[in-house]
């Protein structure tokens, strides 16, 4: 039973471009979305830095044209990144405050505060909208509020995880869990849905949002969600369909007036927020107007785009979105067909050729709009953070189970550099799994356990989690030891190993924060899994075949050895057998200097050479 928490707890999206935050309300028996105190019940990731004050959401969001380099927003872009990183440099040529590189290349904000230069990290921007949050939540509850949910992209790694974490230590926030954000979608998905459904639904999560694309597969069986697969890009949503459109216009806007505004960052600044309104404005009518006052030099801006200028502009990311789609399919085994819902999550999700490209690849069904896009994934927060916690308020809250999944293959670096996988990518957490190895050589003193994660089969082009060495009874080779795989709720890795007879025992805990790779690695590990496919079975392949010589030769030594046998055989038989094992030794000893076929057929000839002596009795 987990520990539950006392006092009011919030749900809170924290958003690449806007945040929201909810409660659960015992009284209508529902999660609350609050609304701002403009009124507004999404609030801008914004926060901005002047002579006299910092200004959080629509304060900073409205006056960022005229403060453009103190103003900062997109903090989910860089945080648990390095400064290095590519997708950070990319972003840093269209922002308009400066990046630079600080301790251990983490990236940090520079902006001009009360008439001096201050740096910030993006844990402390992310900290101050989470901080905007709980105000918004504790004026409306009248309460102050320190228990909160906090929900972050399902393909996040585990450093962006706990540096959201930390955000929200910093904002004086006690983040009793970080959950996905689809499968919170999933939640308010799955309230919505109780009421007139018992049994068995599979549902597909498509979160598109301001920067950041998710999606996720469940089954919901009752009151419990089962996530099956989930897929992602942390660096895909509307900014990058604004990005588009900017600089689309920039050289519109060059051709027209031979000018250049793209090194202004006020006219910059003017233009995204223009283009942003004409993106939404264009979901749902075909032609939308950029007219800007003087922009630049005096010049007014004025331009008519349509929606199908935008989807040509854009429609490589839209095809992103459908490749992700169906990659997570096919890692779920599953056929599309068997979908009940399509649950559109995620601003951009409004987009219409986003929604046409889904309907068809869905073979026209109908997409599930009764869920706020906007305010699903901050609802399901709330009815999370309500199952956390205890007291008069929290009473009748439906008790749904989630289950969760971790995104990349786990496994142990076998005989010849070969990656075993224990727990296989997508695999629902908690999760704990015991396979029993066995020492290779005799008397050996101790085995050595080396942790990897990702999906090369050769084990040293995966990402070394940790490593320890663990000592062993001495024994003739073939002794178990058991080694255990446990992911807890958090999606922290335990791996420990057993040696009974001796009972010696070791324990490790993976944090994650060794370095588990980024999105961006794994979609490069990911890639370069399928393209070394064929490679890496060859050399398993041959792995395989010298070790089953190898294993083979073992034995009949052991067999050799026992008088009783040996003296059964003729002087010929046991040169025979001798000369063929000599060779089988010699083979494995230059193994690299050999293809597979030479230990197969070594082995078949050895097998041979026995039997035909040992039939002889
Ligand atoms: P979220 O992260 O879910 O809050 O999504 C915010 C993103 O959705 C921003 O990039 C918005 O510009 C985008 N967005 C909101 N409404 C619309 C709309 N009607 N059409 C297209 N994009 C939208």
């Amino acid at each position: 039973m987990a520990k539950k928490f006392k006092g009011p707890a919030i749900g809170i999206d924290l958003g690449t471009t806007y945040s929201c935050v909810a409660v659960w309300q015992s009284q209508n028996n529902r999660a609350e979305i609050i609304h701002n105190e403009q009124g507004n019940r999404t609030t801008p990731s914004f926060v901005a830095f002047t002579d006299d004050q910092r200004l959080i959401g629509d304060a900073a969001k409205i006056q960022a044209a005229s403060n453009p380099t103190n103003t900062v927003f997109d903090a989910k872009r860089l945080i648990g990144r390095k400064y290095s990183d590519s997708v950070i440099q990319n972003d840093i040529l269209l922002w308009p405050f400066k990046v630079v590189a600080g301790t251990d290349d983490k990236p940090e904000i520079i902006v001009k505060y009360k008439g001096a230069e201050k740096r910030f990290c993006a844990e402390e921007i992310s900290s101050m909208v989470l901080t905007k949050m709980r105000e918004i939540a504790e004026k409306f509850l009248e309460l102050p509020v320190k228990n909160a949910v906090v929900t972050v992209p399902a393909y996040f790694n585990d450093s962006q995880r706990k540096a959201t974490k930390d955000a929200g230590a910093i904002a004086g926030l006690n983040v009793m869990r970080i959950i996905n954000e689809p499968t919170a979608a999933a939640l308010a998905y799955g309230l919505q849905k109780r009421a007139d459904h018992v049994g068995k639904r599979n549902v597909f999560i498509f979160d598109l949002g301001g920067g950041t694309f998710d999606v996720s597969l469940l089954t919901l069986i009752n009151d419990n969600f089962i996530v099956k697969a989930t897929a992602g890009d942390t660096h895909l949503g509307g900014e990058d369909f604004d990005n588009r459109m900017v600089s689309y216009l920039v050289k519109e806007f060059k051709k027209k007036n031979k000018v250049d505004i793209s090194g202004n960052p006020k006219a910059l600044r003017r233009l995204r927020t223009a283009c942003e309104r004409a993106k939404r404005t264009l979901s749902f009518v075909t032609e939308a107007l950029i007219d800007i006052d003087a922009i630049y030099e005096g010049i007014d801006f004025y331009l008519l785009v349509t929606r199908a200028k935008f989807e040509q502009l854009n429609m490589d990311f839209f095809e992103k979105c459908l490749e992700t789609v169906k990659s997570c399919f096919s890692d779920a085994k599953m056929d599309k067909r068997s979908i009940d819902d399509v649950v559109l999550v995620g601003g951009s999700s409004r987009i219409p050729k986003v929604q046409q490209l889904l309907q068809e690849f869905f073979e026209g069904k109908d997409l599930y709009s009764s869920i706020n896009p906007d305010e699903a994934v901050a609802y399901g927060a709330a009815v999370q953070a309500a199952l956390l916690s205890e007291g008069v308020n929290y009473k009748n809250v439906p008790n749904l189970v989630l289950q969760d999944v971790t995104p990349l293959s786990l496994g142990m670096k076998i005989r010849g550099d070969v990656m075993d996988v224990v727990i296989p990518r997508n695999t629902s957490i908690p999760v704990k799994k015991t396979i029993e190895y066995i020492t290779i050589e005799d008397d050996q003193s101790s085995v050595e356990i080396l942790v990897y994660e990702g999906e090369r089969m050769i084990a040293s082009e995966n990402n070394l989690l940790g490593l320890f060495d663990m000592p062993v009874r001495r024994a003739p080779r073939g002794l178990p030891i058991q080694v255990c795989f446990t992911i807890d709720a958090d999606g922290i890795l335990y791996v420990s190993a057993e040696e009974e007879t001796s009972g010696n025992k070791k324990v490790i805990t993976i944090t994650n924060e060794k370095g588990r790779l980024s999105r961006e690695e794994i979609e490069r590990m990911t890639k370069e899994a399928e393209h070394f496919k064929s490679e890496d079975m060859k050399h398993v392949k041959k792995v395989r075949a010298v070790n089953a010589l190898d294993d083979y030769l073992y034995d009949m030594k052991k067999v050799m050895k026992d008088k009783s046998v040996a003296s059964k055989l003729s002087l010929v038989d046991i040169l025979m057998i001798s000369s063929a094992m000599i060779k089988g030794k010699e083979l494995i000893d230059g193994k690299e200097k050999n293809d597979t076929f030479v230990f197969v057929d070594c082995l078949r000839e050895i097998k041979s050479t026995f039997q035909s002596a040992f039939n002889k009795f």
